[in-house]
């Protein structure tokens, strides 16, 4: 049997269910299990191909930019796709999470783009400095333009590090200071992952010599992957508790509550996975704004609201904005970077121009096309939609933009629908996690069981699955 999926054996003795059941619960059939294990013929049918034509342009070789032109070349009998992305490499970027608990090593994160992207599409190793839609044209570093009929874009997000006053880049690694999602794709590097696998043991030997002060940060942008900041919050206590030690730990964030988008999981957070610890305080609407590395303090902007005085006219009281600054010190530091649309795309007439989406994609949060450049669509990160930058939600846009985007080349009407699916496999402790999955209304879990509870079995999924299906499945526009 195949290595890849020897752990079915432990989710059949764990859970107490049967292989077939285990397998169909997460949604894999036994025939995908075999692609998995390479045994598959993955062959592809090309007989419900569309004869549509034109150029088309994907700038990105991200999950999503690969995905989508996967899924182009199966879906057009004869593809014209041009792929701009600068990145030699392709980072499996929900790993880096596994490599900051010291479950995997880089190289299990990453593999060459060419391996991906066949040698049918032109692939032009630049990036695109600026978009021109009015003129279907994009022009790159080099100065090449680049002309299109049709556009995707999929250029993910960037981080800014820098937004915090105080902070580089360069001082992540040193003086206590971690981030798991620092990362580089045009290098090809996942810094982040090893970084704050060094600094759980160095939390663990600080922890031997007395009780460490930590604080876990998440800023006041959007971000890629929301749950990240806790589960590394979570992965890190439990690595001292495995070992009979503790820290004290803050969760200070931008947010009002721990989980807003699914009430159950936010509950199950509160009441039965942070008692676990007890040693965890929130510090919830806390923006770090700035770091004194030297002295290890941390700035925060703290903002609420304060009942004033009773207004008998309007029968109610005045509630006042506050707004104070927050100096605590730490021994330790996990910062989630403040995050945005790449420059490339913030500052291009592709950009929501105002609104909270500003400098993001703006398309259809349904449809994925552009609201006003109908030849243009977003796939991934860059997407300015109200829910889910992460690479489930990118799995799940990619049929239905290229779907779109052949109805728009057929001249036909756009029929598919994103309904804002997004997945947070949320890790409590080792060997925990809660698979929290989520859309525009609310909880969408993909398998009968409460969305809620911390499961093995879906740590077993993300651990030993999620990556092979990554590979082999999504980045061939299979599932
Ligand atoms: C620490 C961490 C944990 C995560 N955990 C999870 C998880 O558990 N589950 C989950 O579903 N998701 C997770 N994610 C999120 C997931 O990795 C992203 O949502 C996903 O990669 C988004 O795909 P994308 O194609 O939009 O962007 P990316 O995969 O980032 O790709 C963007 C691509 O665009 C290229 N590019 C950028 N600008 C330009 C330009 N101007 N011209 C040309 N090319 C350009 C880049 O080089 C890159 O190739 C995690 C991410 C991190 C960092």
């Amino acid at each position: 049997m195949n290595k890849k999926i020897d752990f079915m054996d432990e989710i059949v003795n764990k859970e107490g269910m049967s292989r077939r059941k285990a397998l169909k619960l997460m949604g894999i059939s036994p025939i995908a299990a075999a692609a998995i294990a390479g045994t598959g013929s993955g062959s592809i049918t090309k007989a419900e191909a569309s004869s549509a034509s034109g150029k088309i342009v994907i700038v990105g070789a991200g999950a999503g930019g690969v995905m989508a032109m996967a899924r182009l070349r199966r879906g057009l009998s004869n593809p014209d796709i041009t792929i701009i992305a600068p990145n030699e490499k392709h980072l499996y970027q929900p790993g880096q999470v596994f490599m900051a608990a010291g479950e995997y090593t880089f190289d299990d994160i990453v593999k060459d783009n060419h391996d991906f992207i066949p040698d049918d599409v032109n692939w032009i190793k630049d990036e695109v400095k600026t978009f021109d839609p009015d003129n279907n044209k994009v022009v790159l570093r080099s100065g090449e333009e680049v002309s299109y009929d049709y556009l995707v874009v999929a250029t993910g997000l960037q981080y800014h590090y820098e937004w915090i006053d105080g902070l580089t880049e360069d001082m992540i690694g040193k003086d206590g200071i971690s981030s798991v999602y620092l990362n580089n794709a045009e290098k090809g590097t996942a810094e982040g992952g090893s970084i704050t696998w060094d600094w759980f043991n160095d939390l663990k030997a600080a922890a031997k010599e007395g009780k460490p002060k930590v604080i876990y940060t998440q800023p006041n942008t959007p971000i890629k992957c929301g749950g990240a900041p806790q589960k590394i919050l979570y992965l890190s206590d439990d690595y001292l508790k495995e070992a009979g030690l503790t820290a004290d730990m803050t969760f200070a964030t931008n947010g009002g509550k721990l989980f807003g988008a699914v009430p159950a999981v936010d509950k199950m957070l509160k009441e039965v996975v942070q008692p676990r610890y007890g040693n965890i305080t929130n510090k919830f609407k806390h923006n770090l704004i700035s770091i004194d590395a030297k002295n290890k303090l941390a700035t925060f902007e703290h903002k609420y609201t304060e009942k004033g005085e009773y207004d008998e006219d309007l029968e109610e009281y005045d509630m006042i904005n506050k707004n104070e600054k927050v100096v605590m010190s730490y021994d330790f530091i996990h910062i989630v970077p403040p995050m945005a649309a790449v420059d490339s795309v913030a500052n291009s007439k592709l950009a929501w121009q105002k609104g909270s989406g500003k400098g993001w994609l703006e398309v259809d949060k349904h449809s994925l096309q552009h609201r006003r450049y109908k030849n243009v669509f977003g796939i991934g990160d860059i997407c300015g939609v109200p829910k889910g930058k992460t690479g489930g939600s990118a799995r799940h846009h990619a049929p239905i933009m290229v779907g779109n985007l052949i109805s728009q080349m057929e001249s036909e009407k756009l029929t598919e629908s994103f309904d804002g699916y997004t997945v947070c496999p949320l890790k409590t402790q080792y060997g925990k996690i809660i698979l929290a999955e989520f859309d525009y209304k609310g909880a969408a879990p993909s398998f009968p069981l409460a969305v809620e509870e911390p499961r093995w079995i879906w740590w077993a999924f993300d651990l030993y699955m999620l990556k092979p299906m990554y590979w082999h499945l999504m980045m061939r526009g299979l599932m």
